[in-house]
């Protein structure tokens, strides 16, 4: 199989764009930290460490170019920043957010659950769907 490394070089290089050094840490620390939907402050603060000539807007730059390339997904989670994460798989459809509104925690739901009511709407808009991004506001278990 191939790795995510792999697929982020062939995709970059399908657009023109290389895996230069930079690019490569920002991966790298989205591969580290994966499921923790990190914002692009906390991103650049960790690539900083490997990397102290990096600047944040080069750290920007590189987030908008993975996500452009669907390397990664950019998350707007309604707290006010863009918070990123590593995208395994184009033909799956985005896994859903939960979203305690008490202690701001993100909790995945990667069941889809959502097929009846895709199939639904594809029936009767004539609508192709590709994917979805779903999150619900509430509180989490601990926090209940
Ligand atoms: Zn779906
Ligand atoms: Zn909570
Ligand atoms: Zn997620």
């Amino acid at each position: 199989m191939e790795s995510y490394i792999d697929i982020v070089k062939l995709k970059l290089k399908e657009e023109g764009y290389k895996l230069t050094p930079q690019r490569r840490s920002i991966v790298d620390i989205m591969i580290k930290n994966e499921g923790k939907h990190l914002n692009s402050e906390e991103i650049y603060d960790l690539v900083k460490v490997e990397c102290p000539e990096i600047g944040l807007a080069t750290v920007y730059r590189t987030l908008q170019l993975l996500d452009d390339i669907g390397a990664v997904s950019k998350l707007n989670l309604d707290d006010g920043c863009c918070r990123y994460e590593i995208n395994l798989n184009d033909e799956t459809h985005n896994h859903h957010h939960l979203i305690c509104k008490k202690c701001n925690k993100i909790i995945e739901v990667e069941e889809d659950l959502l097929e009846t009511l895709e199939e639904q709407i594809e029936k009767n808009y004539g609508f192709k769907i590709f994917d979805h991004d779903v999150k619900f506001f509430g509180m989490c278990n601990s926090c209940k």
